[in-house]
């Protein structure tokens, strides 16, 4: 099945210049949804992981169904002050500023095996910080897995030294 199709190009969202890759046709479609959750499913299942983390908030839709899929559990990595508990907070750049991610200081034991989930690989500096999080908390990442990547921004280069899977490139 091929899964580009149900992803739609929007020129200039959210400003002028970007070309905003739309996975909601691709989460309509009942078909295409579960084809792309068994696609990341087959990444993860050879590598034993203990959880699936997800990053707010599209990450979140494939982690959650990818979790279900294996049978094991989520955690969810999200934008600053939304966690309620004890938290860990790494900050990345953004084009103008930056921006954070918090994770429950709890959610992750030392030792264990994740998988990073989100739904798009642009310049490396979201999942990058997501990598620190689960680091810093003594767990390892199995591998950062994206729904899509954009190969031309070379975001695999700040992620270096652990395994980069996408389902689509472009
Ligand atoms: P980055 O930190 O640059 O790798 O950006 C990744 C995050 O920004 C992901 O959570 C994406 O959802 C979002 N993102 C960046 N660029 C795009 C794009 N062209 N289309 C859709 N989402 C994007």
């Amino acid at each position: 099945m091929d899964l580009v199709r149900f992803i739609r190009d929007v020129p200039d969202f959210p400003k002028p210049g970007i070309l905003f890759k739309d996975i909601t046709p691709l989460l309509r479609d009942g078909a295409a949804l579960r084809e792309t959750v068994h696609q990341l499913a087959a990444r993860v299942r050879p590598l034993r992981v203990d959880a699936v983390a997800g990053i707010e908030s599209r990450g979140f839709l494939f982690a959650a169904t990818l979790a279900l899929e294996l049978g094991i559990g989520l955690v969810p990595l999200r934008k600053p002050n939304k966690l309620p508990y004890r938290k860990l907070r790494e900050s990345y750049a953004l084009e103008y500023g930056t921006d954070s991610l918090e994770m429950h200081e709890d959610a992750i034991k030392p030792g264990e095996r994740i998988a990073l989930v989100d739904d798009l690989l642009a310049t490396g500096g979201t999942m990058s910080a997501a990598r620190r999080l689960v680091e810093r908390s003594g767990g390892s990442v199995a591998v950062c897995l994206f729904v899509i990547e954009l190969s031309f921004l070379n975001g695999r280069e700040k992620l270096p030294d652990v395994p980069v899977e996408a389902l689509l490139r472009f």
